[in-house]
């Protein structure tokens, strides 16, 4: 895998092995020709921030013909706002909030991946209703109260073609780590016998739609 840009200039919250592992594991859906033929390479990430994640599967995705939804309303998460402990202020949108949008955009574009990364502004839950199955490879990392990641999990898995790959981000097993909210999904999703796990790098966990 070579990166289109320094990884380290690009704002946000995904460590390098966990993002090869993003990279490894969309590059395998695409790989696969029955799930190619049935989705037509389409991908989806629920969370892009400033396009630290999308550079890493749409690196995989302009390797494999297939294309990235990098979903996010760009206006921050609960943690991002002024004030929260994951703020940033040079994300600031000068009326009280958070604009992720304009960041997002010259990533892409320095990155060269605007023809295979399309930003989709605006909730996961509106998004969800405008985007058809079946895709190859959906990516949640939104929301990450109890409520969204429940949420994104119910409106989205179902939309993973047979044998798509789902990946969830910040599954921490031991609550000193982490919320608990996608360490739940990932668990109901195991439960539920419709995924088998795939991948695993640190907080990232891949699992196989059977
Ligand atoms: N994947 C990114 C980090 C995502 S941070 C990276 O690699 O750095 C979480 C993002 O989810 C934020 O940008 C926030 O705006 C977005 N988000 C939170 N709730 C959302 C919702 N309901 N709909 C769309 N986006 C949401
Ligand atoms: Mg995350």
């Amino acid at each position: 895998m070579r990166l289109p840009l320094n990884i380290d200039s690009v704002k946000g919250f995904m460590p390098r092995d966990e993002g090869e592992a993003l990279y490894a594991a969309c590059a395998e859906a695409l790989s696969d020709k029955g799930l190619f033929a049935a989705s037509g390479g389409v991908c989806a990430e629920i969370g892009s921030y400033c396009g630290k994640s999308a550079v890493y599967l749409g690196t995989a995705c302009r390797a494999h013909g297939g294309r990235l939804l990098a979903v996010d309303h760009h206006r921050g998460s609960e943690e991002n706002q002024p004030g929260e402990a994951w703020h940033d202020a040079e994300l600031a949108d000068g009326e009280g909030g958070v604009d992720t949008l304009p960041h997002l955009r010259a990533t892409l574009r320095r990155a060269r991946l605007e023809r295979v990364v399309l930003p989709l502004v605006g909730h996961a839950e509106d998004a969800a209703a405008c985007v058809a199955a079946p895709l190859a490879f959906v990516f949640i990392d939104g929301g990450h109260s109890r409520e969204a990641v429940m949420r994104d999990y119910r409106l989205w898995s179902p939309k993973l073609a047979p044998a798509g790959l789902l990946a969830l981000h910040d599954v921490f097993p031991d609550p000193a780590d982490g919320g608990q909210a996608p360490y739940e999904v990932y668990r109901g999703a195991l439960a539920s016998g419709l995924f088998a796990e795939t991948h695993h790098v640190g907080s990232l966990r891949v699992l196989r739609r059977v």
